[in-house]
């Protein structure tokens, strides 16, 4: 883990003044690396019945899909607004740095389905908190939100304390 974190690069000011952006991309570009992630995943729920890997728009894609292909289970995209073409939910939330929403398939889920939730950063919790609350309405049980990078000192998991929260990498 010492190694993924210091592949983690910081970008000031970006995308606005007084940001510093987490920049996972030499973690992407490093083959060792990125595997480790996805690897670590795998260990962590390979053993607790998860049926679906949800995972947010659009670096949560990227742990999210492939660790949904390793544990060979289903993958349940959430979406920025007007961007999934069937009947959806919607939760509106607030960012580090603007407002948002997303959207889920209402048909994501069989009633009680075991998922997990994977991100790539907690920064505030607001996505968090919509995502985990869509997953609810949509039928899911959430069995924990799990992100590869925590930013502790904006204290994202007191917004979670109805859920469960695991992170990789800590800043
Ligand atoms: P939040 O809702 O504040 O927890 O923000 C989480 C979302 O915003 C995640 O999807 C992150 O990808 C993105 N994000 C927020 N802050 C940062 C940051 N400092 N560096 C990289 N991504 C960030």
């Amino acid at each position: 883990m010492h190694e993924i974190k210091a592949l983690i690069r910081d970008i000031p000011d970006f995308p606005k003044n007084g940001i510093i952006f987490k920049d996972i991309t030499p973690v992407l570009q490093d083959p060792k690396a990125f595997k480790k992630v996805i690897d670590l995943f795998r260990e962590r729920y390979v053993n607790q019945n998860i049926q679906k890997i949800a995972a947010i728009e659009s670096r949560g894609f990227i742990f999210g899909a492939p660790l949904a292909y390793a544990l060979n289970i289903g993958f349940v995209v959430l979406r920025k607004p007007g961007k999934l073409p069937y009947r959806t939910f919607r939760e509106e939330y607030e960012l580090e740095y603007g407002t948002d929403a997303i959207e889920i398939h209402q048909d994501a889920f069989e009633h009680g389905e075991r998922v997990v939730l994977i991100d790539d950063l907690l920064a505030t919790g607001g996505t968090a908190l919509a995502a985990a609350n869509l997953l609810q309405k949509a039928g899911a049980e959430l069995v924990e939100l799990a992100f590869l990078i925590e930013l502790s000192f904006l204290n994202g998991r007191a917004k979670l304390t109805d859920h469960n929260v695991f992170s990789f990498v800590s800043f």
